[in-house]
């Protein structure tokens, strides 16, 4: 099996210890190489999905810059990638190339395993705010969407929050979306049970960066999912616990959509514990 992942930077990306794992678990041999192509740089993008149709590559992540420039080089499109915008994963389907998006239904799966392992149920009116309005947010907003949450969407551009609201909007998802300040939050807050934070800030090596506004008090029953990884703990989270709210990383995320790329591209389920030991032995 030969597997890999493209983008630009790859040189901090946890997927190839991640993927080798899920290989040895399977007893397939093969490996996990990393594709560096620059921005802007289509030929080479579309030399390397040649050699995919071609058979010489077998599965294929794709990440930051890359999730949007792939879409018009696949044959064909999952509905949840086409509705979000965005592939992380292609694999090839009797000789066609299939862009998927395992990063909504990654993000889903570990969302309710923090709720189960947090004992929270929220309310019937499932109010989430999510803080930016970039790639992961596209995934994001789309999967809560499609689980009956009612979203408020918050960046620091709200142009740029209105825009993905209506794309949104345009396939029939409801979203409403303001600029991402203390002024503009606080009306908001009380009837959230969920926050979950798609900007970089407070990723390593920017630790002490927090997108939650200093000012600002946190809602007393909403529980903090932050899709950065590293950290562990990131500063909001650590804020959040400090207020007595339960607060999650994005770890199980990177885990989940990465099970779930392995599955499209070998048809074999990996315990999500072997990926998880992978990380914490390296
Ligand atoms: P992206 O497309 O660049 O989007 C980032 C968003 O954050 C944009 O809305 C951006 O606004 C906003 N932002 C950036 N700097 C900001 C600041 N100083 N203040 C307020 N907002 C700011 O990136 P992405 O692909 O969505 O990734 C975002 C984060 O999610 C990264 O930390 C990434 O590692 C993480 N992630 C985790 C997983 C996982 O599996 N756990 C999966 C995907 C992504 P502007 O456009 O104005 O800069």
């Amino acid at each position: 099996m030969q597997l890999g992942l493209t983008g630009f930077p790859l040189t901090h990306s946890l997927s190839p210890r991640i993927h080798q794992a899920a290989l040895d678990c399977c007893a397939l041999s093969g490996s996990y190489t990393l594709y560096p192509v620059e921005p802007q740089d289509t030929q080479t993008l579309q030399a390397l999905l040649a050699r995919l149709r071609a058979g010489e590559i077998d599965g294929l992540n794709v990440t930051i810059p890359h999730k949007q420039a792939v879409l018009p080089l696949v044959d064909e499109l999952t509905p949840a990638a086409q509705a979000i915008g965005a592939v992380n994963t292609v694999y090839v389907n009797e000789g066609r190339l299939i862009g998927a998006n395992t990063d909504a239904p990654g993000f889903l799966s570990d969302l309710k395993c923090f709720f189960t392992q947090s004992n929270l149920q929220p309310g019937r009116d499932l109010q989430v705010l999510v803080l930016g309005a970039g790639g992961a947010a596209r995934a994001v907003v789309y999967a809560l969407l499609k689980e009956g949450w009612q979203v408020l969407l918050a960046a620091r551009r709200a142009e740029q929050a209105l825009a993905l609201a209506q794309d949104l909007r345009g396939i029939g998802l409801p979203v409403k979306a303001i600029a991402l300040t203390a002024q503009t939050l606080a009306p908001n807050l009380e009837e959230l049970a969920l926050i979950v934070n798609t900007t970089p800030l407070g990723m390593a090596p920017q630790v002490e960066r927090c997108p939650w506004p200093d000012e600002l008090a946190f809602p007393s029953l909403a529980a903090v999912y932050d899709l950065i990884y590293q950290p562990r703990e990131t500063l909001l989270m650590r804020r959040a616990r400090a207020a007595g709210l339960p607060a999650e990383s994005g770890l199980g995320m990177l885990l989940e959509q990465a099970a779930l790329s392995f599955e499209l591209w070998t048809g074999r389920k990996v315990p999500l514990d072997v990926l998880r030991n992978a990380l914490e032995e390296a």
